[in-house]
């Protein structure tokens, strides 16, 4: 991580790792990628290495995220998508050029036409056009947490999975159910 910057919060799906970038929506929202430079380490760490990222351009990743966020509540919720965020999501997706192509060892690689960010937004926004459509295995959901509320992609055989990430709004709803299950014994004694 880099000093004085919000760590990120990793997950499987890119897509709904990229709508992360933003955590604690309806609560105190932090920032993620406030700085174009934390974009760049961002998509590294998914394996896809921009050379730079001006100003206007995180510009254009926000505004993919937020679109993403839009559609994929909407899914989750059965409800229509909102038109505006599925012409952000296309046009994202539309305009990148990327390949995914297979090492030696059998593992998936993005190879990105011009290294842009552009080229990285459209790997995520066709993630995200994979995710909502239902062509991949899995259910869109809503996280329990009220300041939360993240669209998550639900892999589990049950799909019962209740929160965006177990780490942190997962492990914040047990603990505070544990400390109001202990208020109230304390209050019969
Ligand atoms: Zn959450």
């Amino acid at each position: 991580m880099r000093a004085g910057f919000p760590d990120f919060r990793l997950g499987n799906v890119l897509a709904t790792s990229f709508t992360g970038t933003l955590s604690e929506r309806f609560g105190d929202s932090v920032e993620r990628i406030p700085v174009p430079r934390r974009l760049i380490d961002w998509l590294a760490v998914y394996g896809l290495t921009v050379d730079s990222c001006t100003p206007e351009q995180l510009d254009l990743a926000r505004e993919l995220r937020e679109s993403i966020h839009a559609a994929a509540t909407a899914a989750a919720l059965r409800e229509a998508l909102p038109a505006a965020a599925v012409e952000v999501i296309d046009d994202r997706s539309i305009e990148g050029r990327a390949a995914a192509v297979l090492t030696p060892e059998g593992e998936r690689r993005w190879r990105l036409g011009s290294s842009s960010v552009e080229d990285a937004l459209a790997v995520i926004a066709a993630d995200a056009v994979d995710v909502i459509s239902g062509e991949r295995d899995g259910k869109l959901a809503l996280c329990a947490s009220p300041t939360c509320r993240a669209a998550f992609f639900d892999t589990s055989q049950s799909r019962t999975r209740k929160w965006c990430d177990m780490n942190t709004c997962g492990n914040r709803q047990k603990k505070a159910r544990f400390n109001a299950g202990r208020s109230r014994n304390e209050g019969t004694r």
